[in-house]
C-alpha cells in the first residue's frame, strides 16, 4: 500500500538539508551564483561521500543568505513535508548559518522562519518547532554563542538544543559548556551519535552530554549491554533509515538496525535528516521499513505515538497532533 496519506510524525529533519534543489538553484539564479557544480544533469544535489555531501550542503547553504530566504526555505520544506502526510514536524535549526550565531541577527531570522512556520500550519496543516543545533565540526567555542542563542530565543518554537556536523570530530564532553547552558535554559536536549561513531560515541554523549533523544544512535547495536541500557532509561532515538542507507552509515534496508533496537526494547522513531540529499520522503521511509521488515499500521502508528511521547513541543500541541493521528 502507498503511506503518503498515511499520518507522520518526524523529529529529525535538518532544515537546510531539506531544502528541494529545484528551491536553491532557484535562489542560486536569483543571486547570480553559479552553484552547477552542486547539481547533477536531473537536477538532484551530486556529491561523492559524507565529506563531500557536508561540502556540497554547505555550497547550498551559501544562497541562504537573509531572513526572507529562510523564510521561503521553511515553506518550501514544510510543503514537502505535507504532501507526504507530515503532521508535526521537529526541524534543526543552525544560527550558524544565520547571521553567524550573533544572537540579534538570529532573532530576525527566527522572527521570518517563526512567520513561516505559522503559515505552514494554517495553510498546510503541520506543525512545526525548532531545535538549535550547534555545528560539531566548528569547534566548542563556537557552539557556546549557539547555545546563548537558543537559551535566549527558546518559547513555544524553540524548544531544544542538540548538535549535527561531522561526528568523529572531537569527544561529547567537549561540547558540555553549551548542552549545560542549553539545559539550565530549560531547553530539551538532542545529540548526533552512533551514525558514524560507536557504542563509545553514543555511551559518551550520554554521560557526558546527557540528551533524552540521540540522532541516529544506530551504532549502539554493537554494544547489547549498551542497546539495553538505552532501551532501560528510555532515551530516544531519532532513527533515519534511508540517510543510513544511502550513506552507507548502516547496511541495505533488510539489515537495518531499526527492527532489532526495536524488537530490543528501545523506543525508535523514523525521520529523514536531509531527505532531498538522500533520495527519501517520509513516504518512502514507511514504504522501506513496510517492505524490509512487513511492518503494518499497527507499527506506523506505534511508532508515530513514541515520536509524539518524545516531541519537544507543550502538551497542548501534543493533545491537538495526537487527535489528528486517532482520526485515522
Ligand atoms: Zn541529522
Amino acid at each position: 500500500m502507498s503511506y503518503k496519506e498515511y499520518p507522520k510524525v518526524e523529529l529529525h529533519l535538518h532544515l537546510e538539508g531539506g531544502a528541494p534543489p529545484a528551491f536553491i538553484r532557484q535562489l542560486a539564479h536569483e543571486k547570480k551564483t553559479d552553484l552547477s557544480r552542486i547539481f547533477r544533469e536531473d537536477g538532484s544535489y551530486e556529491y561523492r561521500d559524507f565529506d563531500h555531501f557536508l561540502t556540497v550542503y554547505e555550497a547550498a547553504c551559501s544562497v541562504l543568505q537573509t531572513p526572507e530566504d529562510f523564510r521561503r526555505l521553511v515553506l518550501a520544506v514544510m510543503e514537502q513535508s505535507a504532501e507526504n502526510g507530515v503532521v508535526y514536524s521537529e526541524t534543526f535549526l543552525s544560527p550558524d548559518f544565520c547571521g553567524g550565531g550573533d544572537l540579534s541577527a538570529w532573532r530576525e531570522y527566527l522572527h521570518a522562519m517563526q512567520e513561516a512556520a505559522d503559515e505552514a500550519e494554517r495553510k498546510m496543516g503541520v506543525t512545526l518547532r525548532g531545535i538549535i543545533t550547534c555545528i560539531r565540526h566548528f569547534g566548542p567555542e563556537k557552539a557556546k554563542p549557539i547555545a546563548l542563542c537558543a537559551a535566549e530565543t527558546m518559547g513555544d518554537f524553540i524548544t531544544g538544543f542538540g548538535m549535527a556536523g561531522a561526528e568523529m570530530v572531537g569527544r561529547p564532553g567537549d561540547y558540555s559548556y553549551a548542552f549545560d547552558m542549553a539545559r539550565e535554559a530549560g531547553l530539551r536536549l538532542t545529540c548526533h551519535a552512533g551514525e558514524w561513531g560507536g557504542p563509545d560515541m553514543v555511551a559518551d554523549t550520554l554521560r557526558d552530554l546527557a540528551p533524552e533523544r540521540i540522532g541516529h544512535g544506530v551504532n549502539a547495536i554493537h554494544d547489547l549491554a549498551l542497546v539495553d541500557r538505552i532501551a532501560e532509561d528510555g532515551i530516544v532515538l531519532e532513527v533515519c533509515p534511508g540517510s543510513n542507507v544511502f550513506l552507507g552509515a548502516t547496511g541495505d534496508w533488510p539489515e537495518h538496525p531499526i527492527r532489532m533496537l526495536r524488537e530490543r526494547g528501545v523506543k525508535v522513531t523514523v525521520s529523514t535528516d536531509d531527505p532531498p540529499y538522500f533520495g527519501t520522503t517520509m513516504t518512502r521511509e514507511f514504504e522501506g521499513l513496510a517492505r524490509a521488515f512487513d511492518w503494518t499500521e499497527d507499527d506506523f502508528a506505534e511508532l508515530n505515538r513514541t515520536a509524539l511521547d518524545a516531541a519537544f513541543c507543550d502538551d497542548a500541541t501534543k493533545d491537538k497532533i495526537a487527535k489528528l493521528l486517532e482520526a485515522t
